[in-house]
């Protein structure tokens, strides 16, 4: 019987297992469907919110810790499974005008960004901008990881580490017993356990002991992909919520959409038009390349994207886990390691009382 059983194995799952299982805990990681298959492997795995001066300071909190936990991450999955999750420091170009919210942002969280207002210097950051990229916000030490390889290495890694986990394995309810969590019940079987950790991103209100208190619903994005050459394009450009993130091998993804419309993943023409339409204004040579592929993912949407990461308020051994929203990769590392403190009683690294079911998300 394992100590802790995680459900939903997306990248909060994934890691939150990991780092249990590293502080020794029997833990058993359950996913319907592959790990690492919905949200986590559709995002653009931009390591910094979008914006990040109109988060509240708790988001911000996870990003700065996470900006420095991935690297080393990177390197350690590297290290046991061979597999490069292609963590690049791309920075972040932003279309806006000068505001002074946003030099203080900066300052308060010690990041490097500078207002940058003619073409020619946003041109020397990246070559290909359009016109209507002329003036905005300039964050070099932005990083990006590659969603697939990211999660396809924290996969292999289970398997190096040997972390048990079950893929089509779907969680029909989390037994409980007198507000007592006793384990969970798959269509096959009732496996036993003492905590319960739910990590299933936009599905966590599925449960009926979340049901009501556990606001997460999802968000589709759509995303389209061009078909690039290496260093065509260097940096991620964004401007009103539409960006462009150059992969290392010359793909370059174009996001995003926001659609509240339920548990639907169909990709539709209309969002691949709106998606190139503002593509080609921040990088115009996009209209020469091959779209090749598009494709949607369900965020895990919070109204205030303030993830849950906290012990259930009437249920004893249960840990809710989600609610990243947009954020789930940038926020991923350190909320696991929050998670994990929560789960195992020690002191968290940092106040928990943001991330609890009575406060605000
Ligand atoms: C288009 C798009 C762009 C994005 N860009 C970024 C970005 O640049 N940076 C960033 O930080 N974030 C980004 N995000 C957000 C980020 O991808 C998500 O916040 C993050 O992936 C959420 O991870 P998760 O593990 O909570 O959810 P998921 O990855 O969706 O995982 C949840 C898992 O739970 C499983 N599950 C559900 N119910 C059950 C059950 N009953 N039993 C067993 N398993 C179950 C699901 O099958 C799923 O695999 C983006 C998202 C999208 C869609």
């Amino acid at each position: 019987m394992p100590e802790c059983i995680v459900v939903g194995g997306g990248a909060i799952g994934l890691l939150t297992a990991r780092q249990l299982f590293l502080a020794g805990v029997d833990v058993l990681l359950l996913e319907k469907g592959r790990l690492g298959g919905e949200s986590s492997w559709a995002g653009g795995g931009i390591i910094s919110p979008l914006y990040p001066w109109r988060y509240d300071d708790v988001v911000n909190v996870l990003a700065e810790r996470s900006k420095k936990i991935y690297p080393e991450l990177t390197d350690k999955l590297f290290d046991e499974t061979g597999k490069d999750c292609e963590l690049i420091n791309s920075g972040l170009f932003t279309v806006t005008e000068y505001q002074q919210e946003i030099i203080d942002w900066a300052k308060t969280w010690s990041v490097d960004a500078s207002f940058i207002n003619d073409i020619d210097s946003v041109r020397a950051i990246e070559s290909r901008v359009g016109d209507a990229v002329n003036q905005g916000i300039w964050m070099p030490d932005v990083m990006q990881i590659r969603n697939p390889k990211f999660v396809d290495a924290l996969r292999a890694s289970c398997e190096f580490l040997s972390i048990p986990y079950r893929e089509q394995t779907a969680v029909e309810e989390i037994v409980i017993k007198n507000n007592k969590v006793c384990g969970v019940r798959t269509h096959q079987e009732t496996i036993l356990a003492d905590k319960v950790i739910i990590a299933s991103g936009a599905w966590s209100a599925q449960f009926s002991a979340t049901e009501s208190s556990v606001d997460v619903v999802p968000v589709k994005g759509q995303m389209i992909m061009y078909k690039g050459e290496p260093d065509l394009v260097k940096r991620i450009i964004l401007s009103e919520g539409h960006y462009i993130i150059p992969r290392k091998d010359g793909r370059i993804l174009a996001g995003s959409t926001l659609e509240k419309i339920g548990f639907d993943k169909t990709i539709s023409s209309d969002a691949l038009d709106e998606l190139h339409q503002a593509a080609m204004e921040l990088i115009p040579l996009l209209e020469n390349l091959e779209i090749e592929r598009q494709w949607a993912g369900l965020r895990p949407g919070t109204e205030k994207g303030i993830p849950y990461i906290c012990q259930h308020d009437d249920v004893e051994g249960l840990y809710v886990h989600a609610g990243h929203f947009r954020n789930g990769i940038v926020l991923g590392a350190a909320s696991a390691e929050l998670m994990a403190d929560i789960v195992l009683g020690r002191e968290p690294w940092c106040d928990v009382a943001p991330y609890t079911m009575q406060a605000e998300h």
